[in-house]
């Protein structure tokens, strides 16, 4: 029987990770750890300067109060499971896409990403559109993509991020493997005043924006596909090793 890890940055309470739960359920015992609350953009953050405690909701299903999606990961294998590796580590399904440079601040990518650190193949779901979410009908593609990644593997060292249009099972045009796009920012600094008129700042994303180049994350969610990034734990810059030769010098 496969063994799943699930985590999410949304929260334990996201409708995302409880539609992602159900639907594995068929296929083997389901572990969910999650933060207690919503804490998208946290990154890959690990806590290391004050205790965690865990609360547990029913069974397989903690939420790790004050913790992030890293730890999650960490107390779910490390504890739950008693340091033996699930077969997978899913993080998801967030609410909202994680696309071109967002899964550098996305706590759902990082879910996975510590999943891959740990030597477990792992997957981040996350869903493109806004308002109303189907997430019933997006959790039948996780479980498609599930199956495949059991049957087959995943290469050393990776792990996907996968991002499902926000469609009915049926409307969904295919999966295709993508690459990392590129964000056109959209972000914004907003200036209030408080009541006794201080200033005090809130970043926010004004709107979704990516250069939807073909074969990229965003051009296959923005035409109804699925896209399924490869990423490598190996954040090197491959291409740029000879161009920085002038840097090197040996005494
Ligand atoms: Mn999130």
């Amino acid at each position: 029987m496969a063994v799943f890890l699930i985590v999410n940055d949304d929260g334990y309470f996201s409708p995302g990770i409880n539609a992602l739960r159900e639907a594995l359920k068929p296929l083997g015992r389901v572990v969910v750890v999650a933060p207690d609350r919503n804490l998208s953009g946290v990154g890959h953050s690990l806590t290391f300067t004050k205790p965690l405690t865990m609360r547990k909701i029913d069974t397989d299903f903690y939420t790790v109060i004050d913790g992030t999606p890293a730890d999650c990961v960490h107390l779910g294998y490390r504890v739950i499971l008693e340091g033996k590796k699930p077969d997978l580590v899913l993080s998801g399904i967030n609410e909202g896409p994680n696309l071109g440079e967002d899964i550098t601040y996305s706590g759902t990518v990082s879910g996975a990403m510590e999943g891959r650190i740990l030597g477990i193949p792992s997957v981040a779901f996350s869903v493109f559109g806004k308002g109303s979410i189907m997430f019933d009908e997006v959790a039948k593609v996780c479980v498609d993509i599930v199956k495949k990644v059991l049957e087959n593997g995943l290469p050393e060292d990776t792990y996907l991020n996968v991002n499902i249009p926000n469609l009915r099972y049926e409307e969904i045009k295919g999966y295709m493997i993508t690459r990392q796009g590129k964000r056109a920012y959209k972000e914004r600094v907003f200036k209030y005043l408080d009541p006794y008129g201080n200033p005090f700042y809130w970043i926010a994303a004004e709107e979704f924006g990516w250069h939807a180049e073909e074969g990229t994350d965003y051009w296959a969610v923005m035409n109804g596909f699925v896209s399924i990034t490869p990423l490598d734990l190996d954040l090197t810059n491959h291409r740029a090793m000879k161009e920085l030769k002038f840097l090197e010098k040996f005494l």
